[in-house]
């Protein structure tokens, strides 16, 4: 491995500045000078990149699958493909999402990534696992199969914490189900993110649950109600989860970034309600993702999709039934180009919704998420429209186009 790498010649989007044209340096795969002028400066290796922007490598809190690699289904031998795929669209850092199953097939895949991480190419842009279910309600499943939902109980907490506890990184659960609280406890106790999703919880059962230490809301807009009507006074409406955790400053707010997931207008309005380092962009994306349009997948249960401008449609001979929505397929880069076209945000500040942040929410901005000197070298370069040129891990180049 080379020791020191200059890249130069880009425009550089540090944690606190933006530099028209700079240089970052890398010594032992970590940032040991940002700057104007490398004149002066000699390494080992030089990267001119010729006016192209140099970011801060994108992490992804919240995806499934990418190509066909499954986080729930995937061996770690394949898992490991899919993180180089991920490399391709300037993903740095994934936390790999399970869907609701019994808690033998989440543990046995939990278990899978853990191995997945042991590999040295890519094991380090796997941070853990996303647990999605099965502690959500009926109502707001959407993808996740009824007859695997589950009330959290003691027993399975605390087996899936004990098996697996050290790989998890993020949980998703509803708010409302009997023993929540209890729930969010053990995993800020443990330094686990617990996140709010696929939920009616209301602006009281959202309260307690940021109490006991939750501080993310999972696919806000997805799965997830804003206001309702009380049930005493007609027509007049009751404060909901939406409400508690814009209201909240602590709590950040996830948006998938899809305007078919999200409409457009409530990027802007996160963008205007939620402090600068509590909004984060995901894909949530799924098999498939990273296909070209209209190629078609079919899945263990016979039901067949296919891909269409970042997400994926149900085909079926039921016209009622064809071209329904099933789930997301986006990739990061064009996840943000698109933040930053609903928003009107500068490059440096969309960024921030895919590393920075997520980081922030994570626990791990300490090491990565923004360039900034002592951080690894978990780099990204782009041109004007996201597309990825070059990708960086810990100092290391993972990916450049050819
Ligand atoms: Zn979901
Ligand atoms: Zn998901």
């Amino acid at each position: 491995m080379t020791e020191e790498i200059l890249i130069c010649n880009g425009r550089v989007i540090a944690e606190t500045h933006y530099l028209p044209k700079g240089y970052v340096l890398i010594k032992n795969g970590k940032i040991a000078s940002i700057g104007e002028d490398w004149s002066e400066i000699f390494a080992e290796e030089v990267i001119d990149v010729q006016g192209l922007i140099i970011s801060p490598g994108f992490i992804d809190m919240h995806t499934h699958g990418i190509k066909d690699v499954d986080f729930m289904e995937s061996d770690p031998e394949n898992i490991v493909r899919g993180l180089f795929e991920y490399a391709h669209f300037g993903v740095t850092r994934v936390v790999g999402s399970t869907l609701s199953n019994p808690f033998e097939q989440i543990i046995s895949q939990a278990k899978r990534i853990r191995a997945a991480r042991e590999n040295r190419d890519y094991g380090d842009i796997l941070l853990g696992v996303h647990i999605e279910g099965p502690w959500l309600i009926p109502s707001q499943r959407g993808g996740h199969a009824l007859p695997y939902l589950r009330v959290p109980e003691k027993d399975d907490v605390n087996r899936l914490l004990n098996e697996v506890g050290d790989v998890i990184r993020t949980v998703t659960f509803a708010p409302e189900l009997p023993n929540a609280v209890w729930l969010a406890e053990q995993l800020s106790y443990r330094g686990i993110v617990g996140t709010i999703g696929h939920t009616e919880a209301s602006f009281e059962e959202t309260e307690k649950i940021i109490l006991a230490g939750v501080r993310h809301v999972t696919h806000l807009y997805d799965g997830s109600h804003g206001f309702k009507e009380s049930p005493n006074e007609a027509l007049v409406m009751m404060p909901g989860l939406e409400t508690a955790v814009v209201m909240y400053d602590d709590v950040s707010i996830e948006l998938i970034g899809c305007p078919v997931h999200v409409p457009k207008p409530f990027f802007r309005y996160i963008d205007k309600v939620k402090p600068r380092n509590k909004k984060v962009i995901v894909t949530d994306s799924l098999v498939g993702t990273g296909m070209p349009d209209g190629t078609t997948l079919t899945y263990r249960d016979g039901r067949k999709v296919y891909v269409s401008e970042g997400v994926l449609r149900m085909i079926d001979d039921d016209p009622n039934i064809h071209g329904n929505l099933t789930g997301s397929a986006v990739t990061m880069n064009v996840a943000l180009r698109r933040l930053k076209e609903y928003t009107n945000l500068s490059f440096s500040e969309a960024i921030r919704w895919g590393s920075i942040n997520p980081a922030t929410t994570l626990g791990i901005d300490n090491e990565t998420g923004s360039i900034s000197i002592g951080k690894y070298a978990d780099l990204v370069i782009i041109d004007e429209e996201f597309d990825v040129k070059m990708t960086f891990l810990k100092g290391k180049l993972v990916y450049k186009i050819h």
